[in-house]
């Protein structure tokens, strides 16, 4: 996989002259982000982090990975509407980890009150590692799927473009034709005018619902802009906006000072340090609303770590989906060693198995958006120390995925040029409509490649680590 462009990378003087003409190409583009010492203005920006060069992905896994996104979709929106599961599954969790206890509350609260909302809307991310066995051939597994605020749905459509732009720089214009057309900005719009339309109120507007500071605005602002060239009205807010401003009529239609709100798209919401008692009594007027919540507080919750490990247990799989013994066989033929760390013989054993052989392992937590992962010697020491305690039960063990490397650069601003060992992950956009009972709408709506360098065990293009890729089919 790394041989695609072993003639240039190491050639300093084609690098340099290429790396120049990329990153005037991404700021033609709008592959941008606000900057960390302006995050609240748009007068001063940068470009996104990206590669220098398009990372090679088999062609066959990028097809399985397609292939199977409408399978996770009706496996998310059918986990989101089984109660008893998420309250099994959760259970030991919610003793151990307040974040997901609080969450929990909401949706049990909502669901005693009973559902105003009848559409639902999921856009997701399914992410996934190319994972090298001992002969050299790579597989398909998943890392996580991100059914909250999943991101870079709009800068990616515009990576593709810049990557072709350097390969004929470098004399390999023929190459071109393996990048593909990705816009999944487009599909994500789909879904969400979808859910307006189903709504059923022309006067009524999509709400952003978003974070303080915006540094990502513009990844935003490329589904914001589809939804306006659809004649759908936008508006940007943030949980402390709709403390102060929201309120539910007699049938929980959501207004926002007099504005009816049909779709809620959060873009915000999935760590804890964002709620304080404010925002967590604007997220519970939010979920008991009728408005399209884009995730559900109970599609939120089929997105933790805790129900990705139950899922890959013998049988578990089939119970949810009965009727789709396909559909079970490609899910699960992307997963990964997952491993319970519930009190008991089971969770002792596996423990005692990491603290032996950290390497082997993630040790995760019941948290989103990257940097919270342990690994190797810390991994040992944290589950060292909490190997005898019910925290335990608020992590779970995976096997650690280890891919092929190729060398690549990594262009950031006000970083040096200097070549890489790097690793990349492709993630899938899922978006789905549901209407009571019927599924309406359920596509795959684009990709994501992040490719990060090698010393870093975790990832995250907004937590600085990895940084926006195109795939070079191969
Ligand atoms: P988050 O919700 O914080 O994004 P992830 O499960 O996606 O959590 O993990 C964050 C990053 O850690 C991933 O992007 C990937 O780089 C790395 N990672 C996670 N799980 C594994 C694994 N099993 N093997 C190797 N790397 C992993
Ligand atoms: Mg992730």
């Amino acid at each position: 996989m790394a041989a695609a462009w072993q003639d240039v990378v190491r050639d300093a003087a084609a690098v340099r002259e290429a790396a120049a003409v990329a990153v005037d190409a991404a700021l033609l583009a709008g592959v941008l982000m606000r900057t960390g010492e302006q995050p609240h203005a748009s007068d001063v920006v940068n470009y996104a982090p990206f590669t220098l060069l398009p990372s090679a992905v088999p062609r066959a896994l990028f097809e399985q990975a397609y292939a199977v996104q409408q399978d996770f979709n009706l496996l998310v929106d059918t986990i989101s509407q089984n109660k008893e599961f998420l309250e099994q599954t959760l259970a030991s969790t919610i003793k151990v980890d307040d974040f997901t206890a609080r969450l929990f509350r909401i949706y049990m609260q909502v669901l005693e009150e009973g559902l105003a909302q009848t559409v639902f809307l999921g856009i997701n991310r399914s992410d996934y590692m190319f994972d090298c066995g001992l002969d050299g051939t790579a597989a398909l597994r998943q890392i996580e799927i991100n059914t909250i605020a999943a991101s870079f749905g709009g800068l990616t459509s515009r990576t593709a473009d810049v990557h072709r732009l350097v390969l004929k720089v470098l004399g390999k214009t023929e190459e071109t034709s393996h990048l593909l057309p990705n816009n999944p900005a487009k599909g994500l719009a789909l879904g969400i005018a979808k859910a307006w339309e189903l709504y059923g109120s022309q006067r009524a507007v999509v709400m952003f619902l978003v974070e303080d500071v915006q540094r990502n605005i513009f990844d935003q602002r490329c589904v914001e802009n589809e939804l306006w060239n659809r004649n759908i009205r936008v508006v940007r807010k943030r949980f402390r906006d709709v403390f102060e401003q929201g309120s539910l009529d007699a049938s929980r239609r959501l207004y926002m000072d007099g504005q009816e709100v049909a779709v809620v798209y959060y873009r915000e919401g999935y760590v804890p340090q964002v709620y304080d008692q404010q925002n967590w009594e604007a997220r519970l007027l939010l979920e008991r609303s009728r408005a399209v919540k884009c995730p559900d507080i109970a599609t939120q919750l089929a997105g933790t770590k805790k129900v990705q490990q139950e899922l890959s247990q013998p049988g578990t799989l089939e119970k949810l989906l009965p009727s789709h013994p396909e559909a079970v066989a490609r899910i699960r033929a992307t997963f990964a060693g997952l491993y319970s760390l519930d009190e008991g013989e089971e969770g002792d054993r596996i423990a005692a198995t990491a603290i032996a052989d950290p390497d082997r392992f993630v040790l995760k937590p019941q948290r989103e958006g990257g940097g919270n992962n342990l690994y190797g010697e810390e991994l040992r020491e944290v589950l060292e120390k909490i190997k005898d305690s019910p925290e335990r039960t608020s992590y779970i063990l995976m096997d650690k995925i280890k891919p092929q490397p190729a060398l690549n650069y990594l262009l950031r601003a006000h970083s040096p040029l200097q070549v890489s060992e790097c690793i990349s992950e492709l993630g899938i956009f899922g978006v789905y409509v549901r209407q009571g009972q019927e599924l309406v709408l359920n596509q795959a709506a684009g990709h994501l490649l992040r490719t990060k360098a090698i010393e870093h065990a975790d990832g995250g293009v907004a937590a600085g680590v990895a940084v926006l890729d195109t795939p070079y089919l191969v």
